[in-house]
């Protein structure tokens, strides 16, 4: 029976500029002489380094164990010898250097001991996710959350359905695309093994109705009933999570909720292929697909060891001339601008799209015409929100829901008063995440000041001046019941003050 399709607001058929990369295979790109492997590709803490300048290492070795539960380990995308270990430019918009460790490759590309699971199915299901963890996978959809934290959610939670995500909207990008094409057996055997992890009751794999080479090399590798596959229309952004899953089960992800409030566990085909790889060869994940396309000689799809410079891959796409060029990592809509082409691949690194440089005109004041409002996938009213990045009133735009807001860019492709809206929206939201990091601080640091006073009336009470100590306990209590009432006051003022400029505090 066909799975009955729902709409999700707003959304736009955009330019696909697809079929400049579609249509040839994938090429595997030469191994690089050297790899700058980041200590942080993912979302949540760094790895740690494990490896010393000069240790020699294998491909797939350890080299940055993750310390925290939302960390995952970095491993040599191919033997050699460790450099360095320090800071390199890493993908960032503000031309930001991270630490990293780099590898001069020795040519022999010799393989570190690795160890498959033997049968996922008879595995238990958190042996699996610690599996799937140790060989450091994220989410390659371009989010980078660690896999293993999702799906650790979906074993806690009841799991109704797991999407497999090949829903690859964004123009130009056509990485998942050609993997589908290339491994679709992979990703329908890593879709199993994900199904078992979290103990899903049905499995998709949604793809868009635009693909169908991958529709049928997905077809031809079914060898099941056990996984539906749903081609959905082709409009922009179908993939993103809340769409995709409004789209095949008609229902919605609450307000600053997750899939898995309602029973969903969502994943990209590239992280199905990823786990596949990872259980059944021990492969940790050290390569991925990577669509170089835009404004260059022979825009393709290349499978490239993580840690290789971007420059290397755009020169074996046949573009050398840097100057005139601009750099986005990831597609036009979503896409990072980055200064130069030094930068090395990443786990989340999908595309590299070369653009020419031109002078943007400029910003207009907004005519209040709601086309923004129309094409708002989230259903937001994005120029309330600019109206509140603005003038800093950040409890404004929290009111408005500006956490909902999935920085489509939709918004801004058709603003006719050409107002960069992201940039805004983004601006706000770190300015927020700034302001309760800081209240966080101060809330440990007050926490261990009162733990230590604590300990310091106990110390008093059991010495001979202990009635003066009494005393000095009950000045330092109502001291500092003053001060918490004071900094309560000060906090409620500057997350509701709208007039508050940013560094002010
Ligand atoms: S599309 Fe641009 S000009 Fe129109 S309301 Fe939105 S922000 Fe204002
Ligand atoms: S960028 Fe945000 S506000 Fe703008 S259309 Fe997309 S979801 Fe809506």
């Amino acid at each position: 029976m066909n799975r009955v399709l729902h709409d999700f607001p707003g959304g736009l058929k955009l330019p696909t500029g697809k079929e400049l990369s579609d249509r040839l295979p994938s090429l595997l790109h030469p191994l690089p002489e050297r790899l700058y492997l980041p200590l942080h590709q993912h979302v949540g803490h760094p790895a740690m380094p494990c490896v010393r300048v000069g240790d020699k290492v294998r491909k797939g070795q350890l080299i940055a164990g993750a310390r925290e539960y939302v960390s995952v380990p970095v491993h040599a995308s191919t033997s050699g010898r460790i450099l360095t270990i320090g800071d390199y430019p890493v993908p960032h918009p503000a031309e930001f250097k991270a630490p990293c460790i780099v590898i001069e490759a020795d040519g022999l590309d010799e393989w570190h001991d690795i160890e498959p699971s033997p049968d996922y199915a008879a595995t238990d299901p958190a042996d699996l996710q610690r599996v799937i963890h140790h060989c450091g996978i994220v989410g390659l959809g371009g989010a980078g959350f660690p896999t293993h934290v999702k799906l650790g959610e979906g074993f806690e939670n009841a799991v109704e359905l797991l999407i497999i995500n090949g829903v690859e909207c964004e123009p130009y990008i056509t990485c998942d695309d050609r993997l589908i094409q290339e491994k679709a057996d992979y990703i329908i055997a890593g879709a199993r093994m994900i199904a078992h992890a979290v103990q899903a009751r049905q499995c998709v794999i949604a793809i868009e109705d635009d693909m169908p080479e991958a529709r049928q090399a997905l077809v031809t590798a079914l060898d099941g009933d056990d996984i539906e596959l749903v081609a959905v229309p082709t409009r922009y952004p179908a993939g993103g999570e809340k769409q995709l899953i409004r789209t095949l089960t008609g229902r919605d992800v609450p307000v600053g909720g997750l899939p898995i409030d309602i029973g969903i566990v969502i994943q990209n085909v590239a992280t199905a292929a990823a786990v596949y790889r990872a259980v059944t060869r021990g492969e940790p994940l050290i390569s991925r697909y990577v669509t170089i396309t835009g404004a260059i000689e022979n825009p393709r799809n290349l499978q490239v060891l993580l840690g290789t410079p971007v420059r290397d891959c755009v020169e074996k796409c046949g573009h050398r001339s840097f100057s005139e060029s601009r750099i986005i990592l990831g597609g036009p809509m979503m896409g990072m601008q980055v200064n130069h082409p030094y930068i090395p691949i990443v786990k989340t690194t999908n595309c590299v799209l070369i653009q020419q440089r031109e002078s943007l005109p400029p910003e207009l004041p907004c005519i209040k015409c709601g086309r923004c409002s129309e094409v708002c996938p989230a259903g937001l009213m994005p120029q309330r929100l600019y109206h509140a990045a603005l003038r800093d009133d950040f409890g404004q735009a929290v009111d408005r829901h500006l956490f909902e807001c999935i920085e489509c860019g939709l918004c801004a492709y058709v603003c006719p008063s050409r107002i960069p809206l992201v940039r805004y929206f983004r601006y706000a939201k770190t300015q927020i995440n700034n302001k309760e990091r800081q209240l966080q601080t101060a809330q440990d640091l007050r926490e261990r000041f009162l733990a230590k006073q604590q300990r310091d009336r106990q110390d008093a009470r059991s010495s001979p001046s202990a009635p003066e100590a009494a005393q000095d306990d009950k000045r330092a209590y109502l001291k500092e019941a003053i001060s918490r009432s004071r900094s309560r006051r000060e906090r409620i003022r500057h997350q509701h003050d709208p007039d508050e400029k940013p560094g002010d505090d």
